[in-house]
């Protein structure tokens, strides 16, 4: 596990494996305003070091830029170069990692690119016999700090369970700053909600990265009660509660029941309460956990099931998030629901066209089995209302539509509150991940209508992320703040990994839950 500090020892002699500089790009056009190179020289952006990377390039007698352009560096954004430095140093390796542009004059430079250009390159360093770096980047707020902080903890991720052999990710990551910075308190509260936020986005991953036959219900369930027994000394209260079958049965929760009755593991539910002593206000979050989803009987095809472990990302989110929010101690009541069932196709299995009687009365008819994860929510939402909460957020690997509508990498916000919708977007952009806020047209609710039950679990396929929230809608009480994000395309990561994001699981849609709780804490988001 990778640690976090704050240190004010200078970048240029402190004794560590490695330091770590940025280099922007100027562009062209500002570059040759008010030089005296000529025209064909400024055609091509030119390097241009940041403040931060001052005190190394002098240490190497100001030779660091023509070192770049001899090893043919470009500036741009997570780009990643080694340099030794030949004593120059007090670390006897020099990385310098790109940030892209130099920012507009008076604004610095983006939180969310120095949270990636450091996970950069600690995934560079992943495997190498680094085991300490000093991070020099051009953070000079607590925001940034944090950012810097974050990335390099999220880019240290490896998960080696069932390798071999294993790649040595950094041991300790330090974050250089001023001793007068250090001492403030939004710098520290940055490096502690940071340092946080890596542990518990690092076991989100390792959830949903864990083979699906590994990872049942119950032995999801079990790991989540001994995180909560290990959230460290001074960390809020947590209780964890798990129903098993028997008292999913007694207490007629059909949605969950229903979906995992094809399975030989029998589903869950897992209820973790996060209370805080000074809190005013409550919310609750509901993450949709099917930990293999192979459709059902509306099975998929082979290649559309390689990835399903990860249909329980939402679910692994909304608990990462309550410990954060607990490890952190922010003052606010926050209950994560993880309704868990694996999706099968076994003997048992429910069949298209069966009806399905929810938690609180409404009956499902399940025209397609592969809309399984709907079902668990609606139990766990309507399970959640009872205990009154301000605001509810639900989050799921819900629809292909939603991968379709906006790309792999982007979660969309769906609310029928336009403010709340809004807000939940703000928190989003503040913690660095990418979401898009989506429409729910009343008029395709009709879709969902059946000729048997309460409502249908499937409705018309244009619009269909939407269709899904407007489904979940119908278990949400009334009077509710309430949004539903649909992480089909971000919580996992098919491509290359870029910036802090590893191939595999990326642990989306933690940090937005913890930034929203923050923002109701501190009153950012006023509720009644
Ligand atoms: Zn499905």
């Amino acid at each position: 596990v990778t640690t976090i500090s704050l240190t004010s020892a200078a970048p240029a002699t402190a004794k560590t494996d490695a330091v770590v500089v940025g280099v922007a790009r100027q562009p062209a056009d500002k570059a040759a305003h008010g030089t005296k190179r000529k025209k064909s020289a400024t055609s091509e952006p030119a390097l241009a070091l940041p403040a931060s990377s001052a005190a190394v390039d002098a240490a190497l007698g100001g030779s660091l830029l023509s070192t770049l352009n001899a090893l043919g560096a470009k500036g741009g954004a997570e780009e990643v170069t080694k340099i030794a430095s030949n004593g120059a140093l007090g670390a006897p390796l020099l990385v310098v990692v790109g940030l892209g542009d130099v920012p507009a004059d008076g604004a610095g430079y983006d939180a969310e690119l120095l949270r990636r250009a450091a996970g950069a390159v600690a995934r560079a360093l992943t495997g190498t016999s680094v085991s300490k770096a000093l991070f020099a980047l051009p953070a000079d707020d607590a925001e940034r700090i944090g950012a810097v902080a974050e990335g390099a903890l999220y880019g240290a991720y490896q998960f080696d369970t069932f390798k071999g052999e294993s790649r040595t990710p950094i041991a300790e990551a330090q974050v250089a700053t001023t001793a007068a910075l250090a001492r403030k308190a939004d710098v520290k509260s940055a490096v502690a909600s940071a340092s946080a936020l890596g542990e518990y986005v690092g076991l989100t991953r390792d959830l949903v990265n864990t083979p699906p036959g590994h990872l049942p219900p119950a032995e999801f369930a079990d790991r989540v009660v001994k995180a909560v027994a290990e959230l460290p000394a001074g960390a809020g209260k947590v209780t964890a509660e798990v129903l098993d079958e028997k008292a999913l049965r007694k207490g007629g929760y059909g949605g969950i029941l229903g979906v995992g009755q094809g399975s030989a593991r029998p589903p869950r539910l897992v209820r973790v309460g996060y209370t805080h002593p000074k809190a005013k206000h409550r919310l609750a979050f509901v993450g949709k956990g099917i930990t293999f989803d192979s459709g059902g009987l509306s099975l998929k095809p082979p290649a559309s099931m390689t990835t399903m472990k990860c249909d329980m990302a939402g679910a692994a989110a909304v608990v990462g998030a309550v410990l954060a929010i607990a490890a952190v101690g922010l003052p606010v009541n926050v209950t994560g629901w993880a309704p868990l069932a694996e999706n099968m196709p076994g003997g048992g299995a429910i069949r298209p066209s069966d009806v399905l009687s929810m938690y609180g009365g409404k009956t499902v008819e399940v025209l397609n089995t592969d809309a399984e994860g709907r079902l668990v929510l609606a139990d766990a939402l309507v399970r959640s209302g009872e205990e009154k909460p301000d605001v509810v957020v639900d989050m799921a690997t819900l629809t292909g539509a939603a991968v379709l509508a906006l790309g792999e990498r982007t979660a969309a916000i769906m609310s029928d509150d336009d403010t709340f919708r809004t807000q939940v977007y703000e928190a989003s952009r503040r913690a660095g991940e990418a979401m898009w806020p989506v429409v729910m047209p009343a008029e395709l609710r009709k879709s969902l209508d059946s000729e048997v039950a309460d409502l249908q679990n499937v409705g018309q396929r244009m619009g269909g992320m939407q269709v899904a929230g407007l489904f979940l809608k119908e278990f949400v009480p009334d009077g509710v703040k309430w949004a539903h994000i649909d992480i089909a395309g971000p919580a996992f990561n098919e491509g290359a990994a870029y910036g802090y994001t590893p191939k595999g699981a990326t642990g989306s849609g933690l940090r937005t839950l913890v930034r929203l709780a923050a923002d109701v804490a501190d009153g950012t988001i006023k509720l009644g």
